[in-house]
């Protein structure tokens, strides 16, 4: 656990350049192991290493998505961000989940990038895939 903690350290939000709050979730566990994601306290955006945004829309973490509606500042400035994770540039793609909702996606270490309301939209959309995406799951 120790080096985990190391890995995760210190990430700093892409928009408002302050440290980011880590924020294990419980709820995830079933599928490998908790999740730690990180979250800025300003804007409210999260930070998903690879494969840990799938896990969380499958978790539906209560407190997460509650503090993520609750967070909404609205509309951001949309513009180009950095990886928090390793620098590099983000891209922005259509959620497979829900194609109304754009992620900011880091092409280098495929982390993704949420800003706050995001997630519970993307979460709303998860219905007609959620069944079929639980099947492809099983590797
Ligand atoms: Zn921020
Ligand atoms: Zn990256």
């Amino acid at each position: 656990m120790a080096g985990d903690e190391e890995r995760k350290a210190e990430l700093v939000c892409p928009r408002c350049e302050v440290r980011m709050d880590r924020v294990p979730l419980k709820a995830a566990s079933e599928e490998g192991g908790d999740i730690v994601i990180e979250r800025c306290p300003k804007c409210r955006g999260m930070w998903f290493d690879e494969f840990e945004l799938d896990r969380v829309i499958t978790a539906k973490p209560k407190e997460l998505l509650e503090s993520d509606k609750a967070g909404g500042a609205g509309e951001l400035e949309d513009r180009k961000m950095k990886c928090p994770q390793c620098g590099g540039s983000m891209i922005k793609v259509k959620s497979l989940q829900n194609r109304n909702v754009t992620v900011d996606s880091c092409p280098v270490c495929y982390g993704n990038w949420l800003d706050s309301g995001r997630l519970s939209r993307l979460q709303a959309g998860e219905g007609i895939l959620g069944g079929l995406k639980a099947l492809f799951r099983r590797t």
